[in-house]
Protein backbone atom coordinates (compact mmCIF):
# COMPACT_ATOMS: atom_id res chain seq x y z
CA UNK A 1 0.00 0.00 0.00
CA UNK A 2 1.03 3.52 -0.99
CA UNK A 3 1.32 6.12 1.37
CA UNK A 4 0.56 9.57 0.76
CA UNK A 5 3.79 12.12 1.88
CA UNK A 6 3.03 14.64 3.52
CA UNK A 7 3.17 18.01 2.76
CA UNK A 8 5.90 20.36 3.73
CA UNK A 9 3.72 23.23 5.97
CA UNK A 10 5.30 26.47 7.11
CA UNK A 11 6.24 27.14 10.33
CA UNK A 12 5.35 30.64 10.79
CA UNK A 13 1.87 32.06 11.20
CA UNK A 14 -0.24 32.76 7.82
CA UNK A 15 -0.08 36.21 7.01
CA UNK A 16 -4.12 35.46 6.66
CA UNK A 17 -6.92 36.71 8.83
CA UNK A 18 -10.21 34.25 9.50
CA UNK A 19 -13.63 36.05 7.61
CA UNK A 20 -17.29 34.73 8.80
CA UNK A 21 -18.24 31.51 7.65
CA UNK A 22 -15.01 29.86 5.73
CA UNK A 23 -13.56 32.98 3.78
CA UNK A 24 -10.75 33.78 4.49
CA UNK A 25 -8.68 37.47 3.79
CA UNK A 26 -5.15 37.18 2.47
CA UNK A 27 -3.01 39.93 4.18
CA UNK A 28 0.32 39.25 2.23
CA UNK A 29 -0.14 42.09 -0.87
CA UNK A 30 -2.16 45.01 -1.21
CA UNK A 31 -4.98 42.75 -3.43
CA UNK A 32 -6.03 41.46 0.08
CA UNK A 33 -8.18 38.81 -1.51
CA UNK A 34 -11.15 37.36 0.31
CA UNK A 35 -10.62 33.89 -0.43
CA UNK A 36 -13.77 31.39 -0.20
CA UNK A 37 -13.24 28.05 1.02
CA UNK A 38 -12.26 25.80 -2.14
CA UNK A 39 -10.42 28.79 -4.04
CA UNK A 40 -7.22 30.38 -4.42
CA UNK A 41 -6.72 34.51 -4.35
CA UNK A 42 -5.10 36.22 -7.52
CA UNK A 43 -1.94 34.67 -7.35
CA UNK A 44 -3.18 31.01 -7.58
CA UNK A 45 -0.84 29.81 -4.85
CA UNK A 46 -2.27 30.86 -1.49
CA UNK A 47 -5.36 28.44 -1.17
CA UNK A 48 -8.36 28.36 1.16
CA UNK A 49 -8.59 24.54 2.28
CA UNK A 50 -11.65 24.27 4.49
CA UNK A 51 -11.25 27.61 5.62
CA UNK A 52 -7.40 28.06 6.97
CA UNK A 53 -5.27 29.58 4.37
CA UNK A 54 -2.57 27.02 2.82
CA UNK A 55 0.60 28.32 1.06
CA UNK A 56 0.22 25.61 -1.98
CA UNK A 57 4.14 26.27 -3.46
CA UNK A 58 5.69 25.65 0.12
CA UNK A 59 9.25 23.89 -0.32
CA UNK A 60 8.16 23.70 -3.93
CA UNK A 61 10.64 25.61 -5.97
CA UNK A 62 9.88 25.83 -9.68
CA UNK A 63 13.23 27.07 -9.87
CA UNK A 64 16.65 27.28 -8.41
CA UNK A 65 19.84 28.04 -8.91
CA UNK A 66 23.09 30.18 -8.07
CA UNK A 67 23.41 33.52 -9.57
CA UNK A 68 25.67 36.23 -9.24
CA UNK A 69 23.88 39.13 -7.49
CA UNK A 70 24.58 41.66 -10.11
CA UNK A 71 21.84 39.76 -11.75
CA UNK A 72 19.12 40.57 -9.42
CA UNK A 73 20.03 43.10 -9.86
CA UNK A 74 21.85 44.66 -6.95
CA UNK A 75 25.20 46.81 -7.21
CA UNK A 76 26.02 47.77 -3.67
CA UNK A 77 24.69 44.75 -1.76
CA UNK A 78 27.63 42.44 -1.53
CA UNK A 79 28.96 43.16 -4.37
CA UNK A 80 30.92 40.21 -6.91
CA UNK A 81 29.00 38.02 -4.42
CA UNK A 82 26.89 34.60 -5.47
CA UNK A 83 23.69 34.58 -4.60
CA UNK A 84 21.01 31.00 -3.75
CA UNK A 85 18.03 31.51 -5.61
CA UNK A 86 14.84 30.70 -5.63
CA UNK A 87 11.16 31.03 -6.85
CA UNK A 88 8.06 29.05 -7.66
CA UNK A 89 5.10 29.30 -9.59
CA UNK A 90 2.89 32.16 -9.21
CA UNK A 91 3.12 35.82 -9.15
CA UNK A 92 0.18 38.80 -7.76
CA UNK A 93 0.72 40.93 -10.97
CA UNK A 94 -0.06 39.90 -14.70
CA UNK A 95 2.53 41.63 -16.49
CA UNK A 96 2.17 41.09 -20.46
CA UNK A 97 5.89 41.08 -20.75
CA UNK A 98 7.21 38.51 -17.99
CA UNK A 99 10.53 36.83 -18.85
CA UNK A 100 9.94 34.26 -16.38
CA UNK A 101 6.41 34.46 -17.42
CA UNK A 102 6.35 30.05 -17.96
CA UNK A 103 6.72 29.97 -14.09
CA UNK A 104 5.28 33.17 -12.49
CA UNK A 105 2.50 32.74 -14.85
CA UNK A 106 1.51 29.42 -14.79
CA UNK A 107 -1.54 28.99 -12.50
CA UNK A 108 -3.35 32.57 -14.67
CA UNK A 109 -2.45 30.11 -17.72
CA UNK A 110 -4.05 27.25 -16.29
CA UNK A 111 -6.78 29.44 -15.39
CA UNK A 112 -7.71 30.33 -18.95
CA UNK A 113 -6.61 26.27 -20.29
CA UNK A 114 -8.84 24.85 -17.84
CA UNK A 115 -10.91 26.80 -16.37
CA UNK A 116 -12.83 24.13 -14.42
CA UNK A 117 -9.93 21.75 -13.60
CA UNK A 118 -7.36 24.37 -13.38
CA UNK A 119 -6.20 23.65 -9.21
CA UNK A 120 -5.72 20.16 -10.06
CA UNK A 121 -3.83 20.75 -13.16
CA UNK A 122 -1.73 22.94 -11.01
CA UNK A 123 -1.61 21.24 -8.00
CA UNK A 124 0.08 18.30 -9.92
CA UNK A 125 2.48 21.08 -11.74
CA UNK A 126 3.23 22.00 -8.48
CA UNK A 127 3.62 18.39 -6.85
CA UNK A 128 6.32 17.27 -9.91
CA UNK A 129 8.43 19.54 -8.56
CA UNK A 130 11.52 18.51 -6.28
CA UNK A 131 10.51 19.25 -2.30
CA UNK A 132 13.46 22.22 -1.33
CA UNK A 133 12.33 21.87 2.62
CA UNK A 134 14.02 25.46 4.31
CA UNK A 135 16.63 23.47 5.78
CA UNK A 136 18.32 22.12 2.68
CA UNK A 137 18.21 25.15 0.81
CA UNK A 138 20.17 26.61 3.68
CA UNK A 139 22.87 24.09 3.60
CA UNK A 140 22.62 24.10 -0.16
CA UNK A 141 23.11 27.82 -0.20
CA UNK A 142 26.72 27.29 1.99
CA UNK A 143 27.55 24.08 -0.07
CA UNK A 144 27.52 26.94 -2.91
CA UNK A 145 29.77 29.26 -1.11
CA UNK A 146 26.60 32.01 -1.80
CA UNK A 147 26.89 34.78 1.01
CA UNK A 148 23.07 35.24 0.73
CA UNK A 149 19.39 33.42 -0.59
CA UNK A 150 17.87 35.25 -2.92
CA UNK A 151 13.42 35.17 -3.22
CA UNK A 152 13.53 36.24 -7.59
CA UNK A 153 12.42 34.96 -10.46
CA UNK A 154 8.52 35.43 -9.63
CA UNK A 155 6.90 37.53 -6.91
CA UNK A 156 8.65 36.31 -3.25
CA UNK A 157 5.17 37.97 -1.23
CA UNK A 158 3.18 35.40 -2.43
CA UNK A 159 5.42 32.58 -1.16
CA UNK A 160 6.59 35.26 2.23
CA UNK A 161 6.48 32.35 4.74
CA UNK A 162 8.43 30.35 3.07
CA UNK A 163 11.06 32.97 2.74
CA UNK A 164 10.61 33.28 6.25
CA UNK A 165 11.71 29.82 7.54
CA UNK A 166 14.07 29.77 5.34
CA UNK A 167 15.74 32.64 6.43
CA UNK A 168 15.41 32.13 9.79
CA UNK A 169 17.67 29.29 9.47
CA UNK A 170 19.93 31.17 7.32
CA UNK A 171 20.67 34.13 9.28
CA UNK A 172 22.27 31.69 12.02
CA UNK A 173 24.57 30.79 9.65
CA UNK A 174 26.21 34.08 7.96
CA UNK A 175 23.98 34.37 5.09
CA UNK A 176 21.88 37.27 3.83
CA UNK A 177 18.33 37.56 2.21
CA UNK A 178 17.64 39.19 -0.22
CA UNK A 179 13.62 40.15 -2.02
CA UNK A 180 13.44 40.64 -6.11
CA UNK A 181 9.93 42.40 -5.78
CA UNK A 182 7.30 44.51 -7.24
CA UNK A 183 6.75 46.09 -4.36
CA UNK A 184 3.35 45.51 -3.77
CA UNK A 185 3.96 44.03 -0.02
CA UNK A 186 1.13 45.08 2.24
CA UNK A 187 2.65 46.47 5.15
CA UNK A 188 2.09 42.96 7.40
CA UNK A 189 4.47 41.81 5.00
CA UNK A 190 7.05 43.80 5.05
CA UNK A 191 7.12 44.10 9.36
CA UNK A 192 7.28 40.28 9.23
CA UNK A 193 10.27 40.02 6.79
CA UNK A 194 12.04 42.95 8.64
CA UNK A 195 15.30 41.70 10.13
CA UNK A 196 15.25 38.70 8.03
CA UNK A 197 15.44 40.31 4.43
CA UNK A 198 18.55 42.60 4.11
CA UNK A 199 17.82 43.44 0.71
CA UNK A 200 15.20 44.42 -1.38
CA UNK A 201 15.00 45.16 -5.43
CA UNK A 202 11.97 46.92 -6.27
CA UNK A 203 10.77 47.75 -9.66
CA UNK A 204 8.72 50.79 -9.41
CA UNK A 205 7.34 49.80 -13.92
CA UNK A 206 6.19 53.06 -14.57
CA UNK A 207 4.87 56.19 -13.29
CA UNK A 208 1.17 55.98 -14.83
CA UNK A 209 -1.62 54.13 -13.90
CA UNK A 210 -2.14 52.79 -17.32
CA UNK A 211 0.83 51.41 -17.72
CA UNK A 212 0.30 49.20 -14.53
CA UNK A 213 -3.44 48.85 -15.24
CA UNK A 214 -2.91 47.74 -19.37
CA UNK A 215 0.18 45.73 -18.73
CA UNK A 216 0.30 44.39 -15.30
CA UNK A 217 -3.24 44.00 -14.14
CA UNK A 218 -2.82 46.60 -11.15
CA UNK A 219 -5.06 48.93 -10.14
CA UNK A 220 -3.06 50.95 -7.65
CA UNK A 221 0.87 51.43 -8.36
CA UNK A 222 1.08 54.30 -5.35
CA UNK A 223 1.40 51.20 -3.21
CA UNK A 224 5.27 50.12 -5.07
CA UNK A 225 5.75 53.71 -4.34
CA UNK A 226 4.93 53.54 -0.56
CA UNK A 227 6.57 50.45 -0.59
CA UNK A 228 9.91 51.82 -1.91
CA UNK A 229 9.61 54.35 1.36
CA UNK A 230 8.47 51.56 3.71
CA UNK A 231 10.97 49.60 2.86
CA UNK A 232 13.79 52.05 3.08
CA UNK A 233 12.08 53.05 7.20
CA UNK A 234 12.35 49.06 7.64
CA UNK A 235 16.08 49.50 7.60
CA UNK A 236 16.32 47.33 4.43
CA UNK A 237 19.04 47.87 1.64
CA UNK A 238 16.89 49.19 -1.38
CA UNK A 239 17.53 49.14 -5.13
CA UNK A 240 15.20 50.28 -7.17
CA UNK A 241 14.13 49.21 -11.27
CA UNK A 242 12.44 50.05 -14.36
CA UNK A 243 12.33 48.53 -17.20
CA UNK A 244 11.92 50.79 -20.32
CA UNK A 245 8.96 49.50 -22.70
CA UNK A 246 9.27 51.91 -25.95
CA UNK A 247 5.85 53.67 -26.26
CA UNK A 248 4.90 52.96 -22.29
CA UNK A 249 7.34 54.37 -20.16
CA UNK A 250 9.87 55.89 -21.84
CA UNK A 251 8.15 59.78 -21.84
CA UNK A 252 10.81 62.22 -20.34
CA UNK A 253 8.74 64.06 -18.62
CA UNK A 254 7.85 60.86 -16.89
CA UNK A 255 11.13 59.44 -16.25
CA UNK A 256 12.10 62.86 -14.78
CA UNK A 257 9.47 63.03 -12.47
CA UNK A 258 9.99 59.31 -11.71
CA UNK A 259 13.54 59.82 -11.15
CA UNK A 260 12.97 63.20 -9.12
CA UNK A 261 10.34 60.67 -6.60
CA UNK A 262 13.54 58.49 -6.05
CA UNK A 263 15.81 61.02 -4.92
CA UNK A 264 13.21 62.82 -2.75
CA UNK A 265 13.29 59.29 -1.27
CA UNK A 266 17.50 59.14 -1.16
CA UNK A 267 19.56 60.31 -3.78
CA UNK A 268 22.25 57.61 -2.68
CA UNK A 269 19.37 54.65 -3.61
CA UNK A 270 20.54 52.98 -6.76
CA UNK A 271 18.35 52.95 -9.91
CA UNK A 272 18.43 50.65 -12.59
CA UNK A 273 17.20 51.68 -16.16
CA UNK A 274 17.16 47.91 -17.98
CA UNK A 275 16.12 47.31 -21.46
CA UNK A 276 12.93 45.46 -22.52
CA UNK A 277 13.38 42.49 -25.32
CA UNK A 278 10.20 41.14 -26.64
CA UNK A 279 8.81 37.81 -24.49
CA UNK A 280 5.58 36.39 -23.89
CA UNK A 281 2.48 38.36 -25.11
CA UNK A 282 4.52 41.22 -26.14
CA UNK A 283 6.47 39.84 -29.03
CA UNK A 284 5.68 42.63 -31.22
CA UNK A 285 6.85 45.58 -29.40
CA UNK A 286 10.32 46.51 -30.34
CA UNK A 287 13.91 46.22 -28.15
CA UNK A 288 14.54 49.03 -26.21
CA UNK A 289 17.02 51.13 -28.01
CA UNK A 290 20.02 52.03 -25.10
CA UNK A 291 19.98 55.61 -26.32
CA UNK A 292 17.00 55.41 -24.10
CA UNK A 293 18.50 54.25 -21.30
CA UNK A 294 21.15 56.26 -21.60
CA UNK A 295 19.25 59.07 -21.74
CA UNK A 296 17.26 57.87 -18.98
CA UNK A 297 20.51 57.94 -17.05
CA UNK A 298 21.13 61.23 -17.60
CA UNK A 299 17.75 62.25 -16.15
CA UNK A 300 18.31 60.23 -13.37
CA UNK A 301 21.86 62.15 -12.30
CA UNK A 302 19.98 65.78 -13.02
CA UNK A 303 17.28 64.70 -10.73
CA UNK A 304 20.07 64.06 -7.93
CA UNK A 305 20.31 60.07 -7.63
CA UNK A 306 24.33 59.55 -7.23
CA UNK A 307 23.88 56.06 -9.08
CA UNK A 308 22.11 55.18 -11.86
CA UNK A 309 22.90 52.10 -14.11
CA UNK A 310 21.96 50.64 -17.59
CA UNK A 311 21.20 46.83 -17.63
CA UNK A 312 20.69 44.60 -20.42
CA UNK A 313 22.69 46.43 -23.10
CA UNK A 314 25.21 43.92 -24.03
CA UNK A 315 28.86 45.30 -24.66
CA UNK A 316 29.94 48.92 -25.28
CA UNK A 317 27.91 50.09 -22.83
CA UNK A 318 29.76 48.81 -19.80
CA UNK A 319 30.98 52.41 -18.35
CA UNK A 320 26.91 53.18 -18.07
CA UNK A 321 27.33 50.05 -15.66
CA UNK A 322 30.27 51.31 -13.04
CA UNK A 323 30.29 52.87 -10.20
CA UNK A 324 31.79 56.24 -10.14
CA UNK A 325 32.52 58.15 -6.67
CA UNK A 326 30.57 60.50 -6.51
CA UNK A 327 33.04 62.62 -4.66
CA UNK A 328 36.62 62.70 -6.69
CA UNK A 329 34.67 60.91 -10.26
CA UNK A 330 36.77 57.91 -10.06
CA UNK A 331 35.90 54.58 -11.38
CA UNK A 332 35.11 52.47 -8.43
CA UNK A 333 33.55 49.51 -9.80
CA UNK A 334 34.17 48.03 -12.94
CA UNK A 335 31.42 45.84 -14.72
CA UNK A 336 30.81 43.83 -17.51
CA UNK A 337 27.39 41.97 -17.35
CA UNK A 338 26.70 40.25 -14.19
CA UNK A 339 30.45 40.63 -13.50
CA UNK A 340 32.68 42.76 -11.32
CA UNK A 341 35.75 43.26 -13.13
CA UNK A 342 37.37 45.72 -10.63
CA UNK A 343 36.18 47.12 -7.65
CA UNK A 344 38.03 50.13 -5.49
CA UNK A 345 35.70 49.91 -2.24
CA UNK A 346 37.66 49.06 0.44
CA UNK A 347 35.14 48.75 3.53
CA UNK A 348 32.59 50.59 1.77
CA UNK A 349 34.78 53.53 1.53
CA UNK A 350 36.32 54.99 -2.28
CA UNK A 351 39.81 53.49 -1.87
CA UNK A 352 40.67 57.19 -3.66
CA UNK A 353 39.33 59.49 -1.89
CA UNK A 354 37.96 57.59 1.12
CA UNK A 355 33.96 58.84 0.63
CA UNK A 356 31.61 56.52 1.82
CA UNK A 357 29.65 54.39 -0.13
CA UNK A 358 25.88 53.72 0.41
CA UNK A 359 25.27 50.07 0.05
CA UNK A 360 26.04 46.58 1.87
CA UNK A 361 29.82 45.67 1.24
CA UNK A 362 31.18 43.29 3.40
S1 LIG B 1 -0.61 37.34 -2.10
FE1 LIG B 1 -1.90 38.99 -2.90
S2 LIG B 1 -2.78 38.08 -4.74
FE2 LIG B 1 -2.04 36.37 -3.53
S3 LIG B 1 -3.80 35.74 -2.32
FE3 LIG B 1 -2.61 37.18 -1.09
S4 LIG B 1 -3.59 39.15 -1.43
FE4 LIG B 1 -4.25 37.79 -3.10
Amino acid sequence: MSMALKKLEPKTKMLSKKLEGKNVKCLACHRYCTIPDGNAGFCGVRMNEGGKLRLSVYGKPAAVWVDPIEKKPFFHFLSGSTSYSIGTFGCNFACSFCQNWDISQAPQEARVREPAKWKDYFTKLVDSCPELPPEQAVENALASRSKSISFTYNEPTIFTEYAIDTMKLAHKKGLKGTYVTNGYESHECWDAITGLIDAANIDLKAYNQRFYTELAKVPHYEYVKDSIEYAKKKGIWVETTTLIIPGWNDDLKELKAEAEFLASVDPEMPWHVTAFHPDYKMLDTEATPPEILVKAREIGKMAGLKYVYCGNVGFGYSDYEATDCPKCGKKIVSRMGFSVRESHVVKGRCQFCRTKISGVWE
